[in-house]
């Protein structure tokens, strides 16, 4: 797709590792028109294995929005969590998805896809340029760029960029050794066996099944998911000492496939032993360099965090580091992507870490905890709550970043309840609902109009001149203010929004909500402006409009079928009953 910034000729930004994590942020680079040379180690993309299968929604989202909605429409959504303890089902959840987002809430589909899909945007991109056979073996910096040291088959090679996007996965040791980051955390004994084979399972479709101390792997779990082209992942925690070549020489990964299939034919399409981690980078950036996806943290996939979480890293990093190159802001913006990405990186180690305590215990105490959760979960619904085979990654909510300025009146109330959005107000995604902007029938959705730049929607009655003038004022990067009643033809961003007269909210280039103004204080608006691009103390807006204003009174007749987004999807129980999900949703 065309990059929505020409070029300029300038020192491209280095992007170390062409993974999926260094594929988003390369992409995402050249979109704010920033030339990027991306350096990869291994001599060509080898697309084996199916790693990273579950990708949320807003992760859909970021690469839809360069081009790659093929992940999207190419993927499985499953819509059934059965999960087992010994030889009974504890329970049945049906996912419903109630949100009005024409992607789906998540999808199954194997990495190497993925990276096939992003490599095809990547060639039809302009502004990247992909070295493979070049294995970074050190990497300096001084006040005005970056250097890398590359070991190619031409012998070494140095190259040189204003900044760098180390997403070198979890064998980034070089990079982050030669910048002084701590890696702290720990790694789990146990070793999980991941199969994909190809069947014909009816019934399975749309099915993920957790089995907790089945027969057949006693005092450990196993994981089934489908994924496209009949291919499902099995996933067998199996002893430290496991050893797969001595396990297939003997059969044995035959009869474990069998123990699951019965004696329907399949194909092993990929097999691999894997240890989990959980660890976290000390700091996510240091001077030019700033760390993404694996090379920062390292989380176990229940809840499929990883990638998910890597892919807002490459968001977060990108729009930044296009906004500095650019001019547009200055470098301090660049350490609030460590202190927000590390923040996120935390909360997701917090929550795979609970929920490795519970699928591996450590000491007595836990193994005992999770025998009698399973025991009860049949029939009390307590202990269904605390069945925790993962948390379905979510994006992490910038309500403490010192780029969002706080509203007194739309305080972040914390986590929703699993499976939907909070209710938004500075430092959360903003819904993506339907929009009509004049003169731009290219755009539909609000979120990409976001992703533009610095967006400032204001509810009237005032016009938009003066909010527009002091945002221009505060920074010269792309600004767009557009009338909030005026893009939202069916009424649902003001339902989604909860809008109220007189007020003005800004976004920022990943979408996310910065501030929440009041539309006649042009000193907060620009002041908000400049928090929201790292040139403020971190703020609150001085004055809001009245709390008790209601909802905003649009008129019209196709504003009165609302659909409020801020419900993702909604788990219900196989019975129907709606309510919260147990603890066994996510991957
Ligand atoms: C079994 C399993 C299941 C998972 N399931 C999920 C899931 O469902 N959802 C999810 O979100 N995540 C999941 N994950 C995690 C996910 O796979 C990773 O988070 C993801 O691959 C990280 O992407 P990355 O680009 O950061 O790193 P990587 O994919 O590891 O890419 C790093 C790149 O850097 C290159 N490189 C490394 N060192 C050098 C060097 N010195 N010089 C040059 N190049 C180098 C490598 O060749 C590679 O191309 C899973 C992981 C595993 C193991």
């Amino acid at each position: 797709m065309p990059n929505a910034h020409p070029p300029r000729t300038r020192e491209p930004v280095l992007v170390l590792g062409a993974g999926p994590v260094g594929q988003t942020a390369a992409l995402l680079l050249a979109r704010w028109g920033v030339p990027v040379v991306v350096l990869d180690g291994r001599p060509a993309r080898d697309a084996v294995g199916s790693k990273a299968i579950c990708q949320q929604r807003d992760v859909l989202d970021i690469w839809a929005s360069l081009g790659a909605e093929a992940v999207a429409d190419e993927g499985l959504t499953w819509d059934t969590a059965r999960t087992f303890y010994r030889d009974r089902e504890l329970f049945a959840v049906r996912l419903h998805d109630r949100g009005a987002s024409p992607l789906p809430p998540f999808v199954n589909i194997s990495q190497t896809r993925t990276e096939q899909i992003l490599d095809a945007c990547i060639g039809a991109a302009d502004g990247i340029d992909v070295r493979w056979d070049h294995e970074i073996t050190g990497i300096e910096q001084d006040a005005t760029g970056v250097a890398v040291h590359c070991r190619t088959p031409g012998g070494p090679v140095r190259l040189r960029g204003s900044y760098a996007v180390s997403c070198l996965g979890a064998r980034g040791r070089v990079v982050r050794e030669a910048l002084g980051i701590g890696f702290d955390g720990r790694s789990f004994a146990d070793r999980f066996l991941i199969c994909d084979i190809r069947a014909d399972l009816p019934g399975w479709e749309r099915e993920r099944r957790f089995y907790f101390d089945p027969e057949w792997n006693p005092g450990r779990q196993v994981l089934i998911h489908p994924c496209p082209d009949s291919v499902y992942r099995i996933d067998w925690q199996v002893p430290p000492d496991f050893d797969l070549a001595r396990e297939e020489s003997a059969g044995g990964l035959d009869r474990r496939v069998r123990q699951i299939i019965g004696e329907r034919p399949y194909e092993v399409v990929w097999r691999s032993v894997y240890r989990f981690h959980t660890r976290v980078a000390d700091r996510m950036r240091v001077g030019r360099v700033l760390l993404a996806g694996d090379c920062a943290h390292l989380v176990a996939p229940f809840g499929a965090r990883g990638l998910n979480s890597g892919v807002h890293d490459a968001e977060n990093a990108a729009w930044k580091l296009a906004f500095v190159a650019n001019g547009w802001a200055g470098e301090e913006l660049l350490e609030s992507y460590s202190t927000e990405r590390l923040a996120a990186a935390r909360e997701n180690a917090e929550v795979t870490g609970a929920t490795m305590r519970f699928l591996v215990p450590q000491d007595d105490g836990e193994w005992e905890h999770r025998r009698t959760v399973l025991e009860r979960a049949a029939t009390d619904a307590a202990a269904k709550e605390q069945v925790d085979s993962g948390r379905l990654s979510e994006p992490f909510w910038y309500a403490d970043s010192p780029l969002t300025t706080r509203c007194p009146h739309r305080p972040f109330q914390g986590r929703p309840p699993r499976g939907e959005a909070p209710v938004p107000c500075p430092g959360v995604l903003v819904p993506d609902v339907p929009i009509s902007v004049a003169g731009r029938p290219d755009v539909t959705r609000l979120r990409p109009l976001a992703r533009e730049g610095i967006t400032l929607l204001a509810t009237g009655p005032g016009g938009v001149d003066g909010v527009r003038a002091a945002a221009a004022e505060a920074t010269a990067a792309p600004v767009t203010a557009l009338s909030l009643t005026g893009i939202d033809r069916t009424g649902a961003l003001a339902a989604a929004l909860d809008a109220r007269p007189g007020e003005v909210w800004l976004l920022r280039p990943d979408a996310h909500i910065a501030a929440v103004l009041s539309d006649d204080d042009p000193a907060a608006i620009a002041a908000a402006v400049r928090g929201a691009l790292g040139r403020g103390g971190r703020g609150t807006a001085a004055r809001i409009p009245d709390q008790g204003s209601a909802g905003l009174d649009l008129v019209g007749p196709e504003n009165v079928a609302i659909t409020p987004t801020r419900s993702t999807w909604v788990p219900t129980s196989a019975s129907g009953r709606s309510g919260r999900a147990g603890g066994s949703l996510s991957p």
